[in-house]
């Protein structure tokens, strides 16, 4: 009986210490990564501290959860390194009631990140076992804000348009115009646009009246953006 009992305060311990260092790790991230790095929206920054990366990774990559890169999640699929989904939200300018649509929901972990800055965030995922499973990871987490679709999302979400942003994380050959459609007068589209074999550029889109216009921000690896039947 004791020895069950110290045994099982010796594994309480070791949890509460594992906790402890991904919250270690993910400060470091936000200070090394994010800040260090130039990222200033101080919303972005908080969200950052906040999402615990490590539960939107398989197991067997927890333990780099905070390194400074994208990690494999199943499928041939990758979560982004954090230095781009902080870039990646810092961009769109994101408000507290705006309503953003991302599309590749991958592990629910950037779509995590937005909910904490923005009011409402739909995300669509091709892939449906990646998709049920960020859904169900979503919910057991608590962001209750936002809801995932399985789809192309090249189609973008008619029913809740137009959004206030969209962020777009998988390199599309062109900006798929129901997109474009879908953005508020005023509103910011990010998406890297290029081939899926070669380096891509990360682009910015902004919509205002019938004017699009376009910058380059950097050259980005993205996995390539999927169509229905592929
Ligand atoms: N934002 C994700 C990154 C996932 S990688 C995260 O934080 O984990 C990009 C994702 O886009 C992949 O899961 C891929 O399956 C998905 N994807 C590719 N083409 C798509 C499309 N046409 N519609 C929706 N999702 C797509």
């Amino acid at each position: 009986m004791v020895r069950k009992t110290v045994y099982l305060l010796f594994i309480t311990s070791l949890l509460a210490f594992s906790n402890d260092d991904y919250d270690r790790q993910r400060e470091q991230m936000v200070n090394r990564q994010i800040i260090n790095r130039g990222i200033s929206h101080e919303l972005t920054i908080e969200a950052m501290r906040a999402v615990p990366r490590h539960e939107f990774v398989p197991q067997a990559q927890r333990r780099n959860a905070y390194s400074d890169s994208p990690l494999p999640i199943g499928y041939g699929q990758t979560i982004s390194q954090p230095y781009i989904v902080a870039y990646m939200t810092d961009i769109i300018q994101p408000e507290s009631h705006h309503r953003v649509l991302e599309i590749g929901a991958g592990s629910g972990y950037h779509a995590a990140v937005i909910s904490k800055v923005v009011d409402r965030v739909y995300t669509i995922e091709i892939i449906p076992e990646l998709g049920e499973s960020a859904k169900e990871r979503l919910e057991q987490q608590g962001f209750d804000n936002v809801e995932v679709k399985i789809a192309d999302g090249y189609y973008g979400w008619e029913e809740h348009a137009p959004f206030d942003a969209i962020v777009v994380t998988a390199a599309a050959e062109h900006i798929p115009p129901p997109l474009i459609e879908q953005l508020k007068d005023g509103g910011k589209m990010v998406i890297p646009v290029g081939s899926p074999f070669f380096v891509q550029q990360l682009m910015l889109v902004e919509k205002k009246g019938e004017k699009i216009t376009t910058r380059n921000l950097m050259p980005v690896r993205f996995v390539p953006f999927r169509r229905a039947g592929d």
